[in-house]
């Protein structure tokens, strides 16, 4: 990529950026930062933001130019300290997880109670159902009552009792992002590492975290499903939040198949439910396993364990006294939810069966996951309902043998017309064959600063 600094132009003139970008050159910080106002505050307008982004998207950029979009972003709206507690009492560790996106991915109902549990303060700004993933937004709506959306004091008084608020991002967080997304979603550009970080980034450092642990997707059902690109979303995530003085780990996990048991909106609260409540079934065990990891880090980021396998070991037993559990009921109460309103009655159902006998060779996570959208739980157009019951039961995880005729995936919507094309799709994506298939790990690697002694690039 050519670097030409001395090209700059004297003046911020939007066409020139973009034509930079377009030809490959490394953009200033001030060009980069005339960029993200201009998305704020609309004096770009989407023509030129949409040229910016696939250039970007094409010609990639270097660190220090994801760290200023990401920065410029971030300070396109209002930066939050929640880590004071209202009395004005001395600040609490503060500390949050991020998903780049999975399917049947509801770590966040787990990890959070298990850090507040712990002590720490967890803010967890979330989103809705995006493209084949699905929404915690979404799916904690499905609990009567709770409110998505608070102010900035009310998730103060929720994190002051509770420990823990999972809820949406207002809209002057990071307003450049919204419409950089928005704009990414419709000419085909989300899918850009660069993209990806400073979207992410930018919110989750507007949250004022002192501890960010990023659950990185790698596999079919991921955005990036390439574990090399990936991997190096994975670094310049820690790189940027490091450099902004967060502390930062990056989890690459596998998005194989969908994430426990059940995928959907109520079905995914009462299988995180479920365990809080210490029940197990094997099919959650990924689940379990994946989240105790992930608060186990936040455990050790936040400085309240000497490392990550001893957060895991205090994660383990916060979960299994019930102490999670508690702080996960506060959380719901303060927030308006009644658990006790929470069910799972779908008006139907179908369970799609085994065309043969054999293992759980491979899913195409991805299909499955706009499966699951098409019984309801994801919306077609911004603002549209979902559905509370729309989601699946898989029976089989992979590897599991199966023989012809046994259940393989049940289908709940709340109309049986959802169900031909969701079915079809799940038939196709889940493939039988005779011989199991090579184990695949959960966790393929954990990045930290001492993982950046290297300039990031596509070709490590
Ligand atoms: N989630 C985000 O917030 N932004 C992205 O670009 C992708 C996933």
């Amino acid at each position: 990529m050519p670097n030409s600094s001395e090209e700059s132009p004297a003046t911020l003139d939007t066409g020139s950026i973009v034509r930079r970008k377009r030809d490959g050159h490394v953009l200033t910080g001030a060009e980069i930062a005339h960029i993200a106002r201009g998305a704020a505050d609309d004096s770009i307008d989407d023509a030129q933001l949409s040229a910016f982004l696939m250039g970007t998207f094409l010609r990639g950029m270097d660190s220090a130019e994801v760290q200023a979009l990401t920065q410029a972003m971030r300070n396109s709206g209002v930066q939050l300290d929640l880590r004071r507690p209202a009395d004005g009492s001395a600040p609490h560790p503060t500390v949050d997880k991020h998903s780049t996106g999975g399917v049947g991915d509801k770590t966040s109902f787990l990890v959070a109670p298990i850090a507040a549990a712990a002590g720490l303060r967890v803010p967890m700004l979330s989103g809705r159902a995006l493209g084949h993933t699905g929404g915690t937004l979404d799916k904690l709506e499905t609990i009567p009552g709770y409110r998505t959306t608070l102010s900035p004091a009310e998730i103060r008084m929720v994190l002051d009792q509770a420990g823990c608020s999972i809820v949406g991002q207002s809209a002057d967080i990071v307003p450049a992002d919204r419409r950089l997304y928005a704009l990414r979603d419709h000419i085909g550009a989300v899918e850009s590492p660069y993209l990806i970080c400073a979207s992410i980034m930018s919110k989750k450092l507007a949250a004022g975290l002192d501890a960010l642990v990023l659950d990185v997707k790698t596999g079919s059902g991921a955005f990036l499903p390439d574990p090399a690109v990936s991997r190096f979303l994975a670094r310049l995530m820690v790189e940027i939040g490091e450099a902004s003085g967060t502390r930062t780990a990056a989890v690459l996990t596998d998005m194989s198949q969908p994430l426990g048991r059940f995928s959907g909106n109520s079905v995914e609260i009462l299988e995180a439910l479920a365990l809080l409540r210490g029940e197990r079934n094997r099919n959650s065990d990924d689940l379990r396993e994946l989240s105790l990891l992930l608060a186990g880090w936040m455990l050790f980021l936040a400085g309240v364990s000497g490392t990550a396998q001893e957060g895991r070991a205090r994660a383990e037993s916060l979960l299994a006294d019930g102490s999670a559990l508690r702080r996960f009921e506060q959380m719901v109460a303060l927030q308006g939810g009644n658990l006790a309103a929470l069910d799972h009655k779908p008006a139907q159902q179908r369970v799609l069966h085994a065309s043969r006998s054999g293992f759980v060779f491979s899913m195409d996570t991805t299909s499955i996951g706009w499966a699951v959208q098409g019984l309801g739980a994801g919306r077609t157009q911004l603002g549209e309902p979902v559905s509370a019951h729309a989601g699946i039961e898989l029976h089989a995880k992979l590897g599991g043998q199966i023989r012809a005729g046994d259940p393989l995936c049940t289908l709940f919507a709340d109309d049986a017309n959802r169900f031909p094309v969701p079915e079809s799709m799940i038939a196709d994506a889940i493939v039988i064959a005779d011989a199991p298939p090579r184990p695949i790990p959960l966790v393929h690697e954990v990045l930290t600063r001492d993982s950046l002694t290297q300039t990031p690039s596509l070709q490590d």
